[in-house]
């Protein structure tokens, strides 16, 4: 038990101890992890098209 815990990582996704070539516990946890990821990003996208929006906005105002 003592080598498993030196030689172990936690599953990108619930944080599970797997195994230390593993990134994830599972192909769930895996296809979870990267809808997470892309949710995330397209959040980013929308939050950068918003902020440019916005400034836009603020410089056409300011003509
Ligand atoms: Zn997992």
């Amino acid at each position: 038990m003592g080598e498993k815990l030196l030689q172990h990582k936690h599953c990108r996704n619930c944080g599970k101890a797997v195994n230390i070539d593993d990134k994830y516990c599972n192909d769930r946890c895996h296809d979870e992890h990267f809808a997470m990821l892309r949710k995330k990003r397209n959040q980013l996208y929308l939050l950068m098209i918003l902020a440019m929006g916005l400034m836009a906005i603020t410089v056409l105002l300011g003509m």
